[in-house]
Formats: C-alpha cells, structure tokens, sequence
C-alpha cells in the first residue's frame, strides 16, 4: 500500500485541474505542470507502495520538460511502471480538499477520468471532495490538498 499529499496555492486566472477534469473555477493551481493535485497524490501514493521515492524524484519541477505537463501522463506512466514491476492496482481512496468550489457534481467525472488513467474500473477509484471548515490555507481559499491512498496486489502470472 502506498499514501500519497500534495498541496497548491490557488491564484486567479488559471486553470483548475483535478484528477484530469478541468472544474471551473475562479481560482486555479499554481505549479510547474498542471497542478493537478489529485493525481500528483495518486502518483504518490503507487510510488510509495512500490518503494520507488517519489513525484520529484521522477518528474522534478527543475525539468523544463515538464512545464504545464499533463499529469494525466503522469499517472499512466506510473501506474504502467507498476505492472512492469508485477504489480496491479487493487483500489484507490482519495480526499480532496478544497473549500470552493464545491466538488460533489464533478466527483463521477473525476473518478471516471482517474480510472481511465490508471487502466482500471471504474468502481475501484473512489473520490471524496471535503471542505476544511474555513480552517488554514485551504479553509481560507488559498490552496487545494489532496491525499491518496492505494492498494497494489501481485499480478497473476
Ligand atoms: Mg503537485
């Protein structure tokens, strides 16, 4: 099993990637690629369970080559790196936290889109979208966390 966070600061005027779905918004993620703090999370979280370092270590944001990269490449290549090594992705939680807009009407379209990614079914990806209560950078509006969680089982030979 592996955990995966991240957090971005939100400015206005940029897109709002989450989980390779653009949620319209006022304010969007800042970072080097496209912010996508789901799936950087779920990147996270199959690296961890594969014992293989980390985002930064694979896709370093000193990288020009990575500049407004789609993450959704990101999370293909990850979970593609996990089957090479003989594992397969059993199922996958996630919280995203994010204060507004609200994400509940986009959840299905997020799960859809991760589970595609990840070359899995559907009813594996669950997402959950949580305020946090006004409290600290996110409850102020002025970031967007997410943390991941996934289950990798050895492929049958
Ligand atoms: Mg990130």
């Amino acid at each position: 099993m592996g955990h995966g966070y991240d957090i971005h600061r939100l400015a206005e005027g940029l897109p709002l990637m989450i989980g390779g779905v653009p949620v319209p918004s006022e304010q969007g993620a800042v970072g080097h690629s496209d912010a996508d703090v789901l799936l950087h999370a779920i990147v996270d979280a199959i690296l961890g369970a594969l014992n293989a370092g980390d985002i930064g270590r694979h896709y370093p944001d000193t990288d020009p080559a990575w500049r407004g990269a789609d993450s959704a490449r990101f999370a293909r290549e990850t979970a593609a790196r996990a089957r090479d090594a003989g594992w397969e992705p059993v199922n996958l939680d996630a919280t995203v936290l994010l204060e507004r807009p609200k994400l509940a009407e986009h959840v299905p379209s997020i799960e859809q889109r991760v589970a595609e990614c990840l070359d899995l079914e559907a009813e594996r990806v669950n997402v959950k979208a949580a305020t946090n209560e006004g409290l600290d950078a996110v409850g102020e509006g002025r970031a967007i966390a997410c943390h991941a969680v996934v289950l990798l089982a050895r492929r049958h030979r």
